[in-house]
């Protein structure tokens, strides 16, 4: 059985990050995912501005400019055919970026090895026993912590006992990636409309990405408004992903503790997910060092939860409001016709989201 410090479940944003931080500290880290990278994953591939803080403070800086992307001047949003919002970002330089998940997702990983973590690709984690041990499709694993950074669907927080009853969510996740069109601009634009939303950016000078959220209840055929939306890309291979709403999981139990998707889904719209992510993967990886140093790892989890909770109650806000209010997006639509006029609500709300 191979023997580790922490045990980390998914190299998405979260896993790898705290992955990172744990080897750099020099802790023993294993960095696990069932995918072989690099990987693509439903996303609309926009990095919030929250981000630049932590490459600066991880000393990533550069390497994260290097990456291909495409800075984001602006935003608009669209509701059905009138377009009822503009923003230009104060400092496109320092703005949200997009740049395509594989290549992200590749590179933190990377970043993650290059620190001293030991990434084992193409191992599916199958089972969960809480004194630290982690079944997989290459043999157990055992650590004095287990991160379950394994997504929105988390095998760790069902296994664990920490996922929240499922509830049935009826909206649907689709997502392309397109050769960019020339007449394209570096944008971000978003589109309500009553089935529910859609954005598309550029994410290098070649590609972009368009990505859904559509309520199953309104359209038993997606494609069908694929077709209405993009009749040049309705033959193109779509990735689907569910759920898209889930109640927040408990951040921990033990050695068990949840980080990124697996603790807590935010809505796609305001594009923080990897913020969020990322946040917290180096949220628990600060506490598991103190608790690493005590030699009671399971200890510091008050910590990581404080902390968990802290920065979803300064940061989420906007966010709930939104997933509240594009759960039904025909309100959605009513309501923005209504704000039409008076664009200062949406400016304060967008601002927040983008602030750092
Ligand atoms: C339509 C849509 C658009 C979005 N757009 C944006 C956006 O523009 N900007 C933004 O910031 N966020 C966006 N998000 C959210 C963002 O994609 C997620 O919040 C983010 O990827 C979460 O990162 P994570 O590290 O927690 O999990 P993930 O990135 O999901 O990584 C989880 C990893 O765990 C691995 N894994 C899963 N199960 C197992 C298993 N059993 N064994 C081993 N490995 C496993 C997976 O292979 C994966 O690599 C969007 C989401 C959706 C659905």
């Amino acid at each position: 059985m191979s023997s580790h410090d922490v045990i980390i479940v998914g190299a998405g944003p979260a896993g790898s990050i705290a992955a990172l931080m744990l080897a750099r500290a020099r802790h023993r880290v294993a960095l696990l995912d069932r995918a072989a990278f690099p990987r693509a994953k439903v996303c609309g591939n926009c990095i919030n501005p929250a981000a630049w803080d932590i490459w600066q403070r991880l000393g990533l800086k550069n390497s994260f400019e290097a990456l291909p992307h495409q800075e984001l001047s602006g935003f608009t949003l669209q509701c059905e055919d009138r377009t009822i919002y503009r923003q230009a970002f104060r400092s496109p330089q320092h703005g949200p970026r997009a740049i395509a998940r594989d290549v992200f997702d590749d590179w933190l990983r990377h970043e993650a090895e290059k620190a001293g973590a030991e990434f084992f690709p193409e191992t599916t984690v199958t089972g969960i026993d809480p004194k630290g041990i982690v079944q997989t499709s290459r043999g157990d694993f055992s650590g004095k912590l287990i991160f379950g950074a394994d997504g929105r669907n988390s095998i760790v927080a069902r296994q664990s006992g920490l996922m929240p009853a499922p509830r049935r969510c009826h909206r649907v996740a689709w997502q392309v990636s397109i050769p960019a069109p020339s007449e394209l601009d570096d944008q971000i634009h978003m589109h309500l409309f009553e089935e529910g939303y859609f954005g598309y950016c550029r994410h290098s000078a070649t590609e972009a990405v368009i990505s859904m959220v559509l309520d199953s209840r309104r359209t038993q055929d997606p494609l069908h408004l694929v077709r209405r939306y993009f009749p040049h890309f309705a033959e193109q291979n779509w990735l689907r992903m569910n759920p898209i709403t889930r109640a927040p999981a408990r951040t921990g139990s033990g050695r068990v503790w949840l980080l990124g998707d697996a603790a807590r889904v935010v809505e796609p719209f305001t594009g923080e997910g990897i913020y969020f992510a990322l946040a917290t993967g180096l949220l628990a990886a600060e506490a598991a060092q103190k608790g690493l140093a005590r030699n009671n790892p399971a200890s510091a989890l008050g910590t990581y939860s404080r902390s968990h909770w802290l920065l979803y109650a300064r940061r989420a806000w906007v966010n709930t409001l939104v997933r509240w209010s594009l759960t039904t997006p025909s309100r959605t639509v009513r309501l923005l016709r209504k704000m039409e006029h008076l664009p200062s609500f949406v400016s304060f709300l967008s601002h927040r989201v983008h602030a750092t």
